[in-house]
């Protein structure tokens, strides 16, 4: 004889943590946004903010862990064995001006020209090559090599990235989007609290396991005001 008779039932159901993750789409992750994998974004230009001239650009991350490349020491065949079997995807249909759309393909373009130099040094180690002269040869195929290693990279990091987006992590759920606009990834940030305080079924319901009719469905319950989890974005 235990409590009232009106009490609800103990045990083996408690209530669900209140897990933002199921019926969030955003939220921020230190400088990251976090997004659910084909979250719909609101019409916001994710690289400078802007409201109107927006079209669509769309996008798959690809992510490996960085764990991956630490393989190298056994081969790069290995590292990429790996990465193409850890690798995870997540695309979008990001809302973008159309400045910022002409600057994410000025980006690509030059990261694809950085590929130049060393190819062009490689190619002349090859000339070298046949007209044996043995030393220019290998002067030059390691110049090309060094190339081929560095100006991309530099490129890239210094060039191409600030003008596009990028993921730091991909799990099964979301994918951690970076270089998004700080006000742009607080207006995303507030349309999917909006759209979670509404009354519409979680895109990611928790497994059932028997719960089935106990409070139809409202479980999860509203999210808390400004408690959209993570920690604060800066
Ligand atoms: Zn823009």
């Amino acid at each position: 004889m235990y409590g009232s008779p009106y009490a609800p039932p103990p045990g083996p159901f408690p209530p669900p943590p209140m897990n933002v993750a199921w019926s969030s789409q955003a939220y921020m992750s230190g400088p990251a946004l976090v997004l659910t994998k084909g979250a719909t974004l609101p019409d916001v230009c994710m690289k400078c903010g802007a409201r109107h001239g927006l079209t669509h650009r769309r996008h798959t991350f690809a992510w490996s862990p960085p764990w991956v490349w630490a393989t190298a020491v056994f081969g790069l065949a290995i590292v990429f064995i790996l990465m193409f079997a850890m690798r995870k995807t997540a695309s979008y249909s990001f809302p973008i001006c159309d400045a910022c759309n002409k600057k994410w393909n000025q980006g690509r373009l030059f990261f694809g020209l950085s590929f130049l130099p060393g190819l062009f040094v490689m190619l002349l180690s090859f000339v070298f090559a046949g007209i044996d002269e043995p030393d220019l040869f290998v002067l030059t195929f390691m110049a090309s090599i060094l190339g081929f290693l560095v100006a991309p990279l530099v490129t890239k990091f210094v060039y191409s990235r600030p003008k596009q987006l990028w993921v730091s992590n991909i799990d099964d759920r979301v994918a951690f989007v970076r270089g998004v606009d700080w006000q742009a990834a607080q207006v995303v940030c507030q349309a999917a609290q909006s759209a979670a305080s509404a009354p519409a079924a979680p895109a990611y319901a928790p497994p059932a396991q028997g719960f089935g009719g106990y409070g139809g469905g409202g479980y999860g319950g509203p999210m808390p005001p400004g408690g959209f989890g993570g920690p604060a974005p800066y």
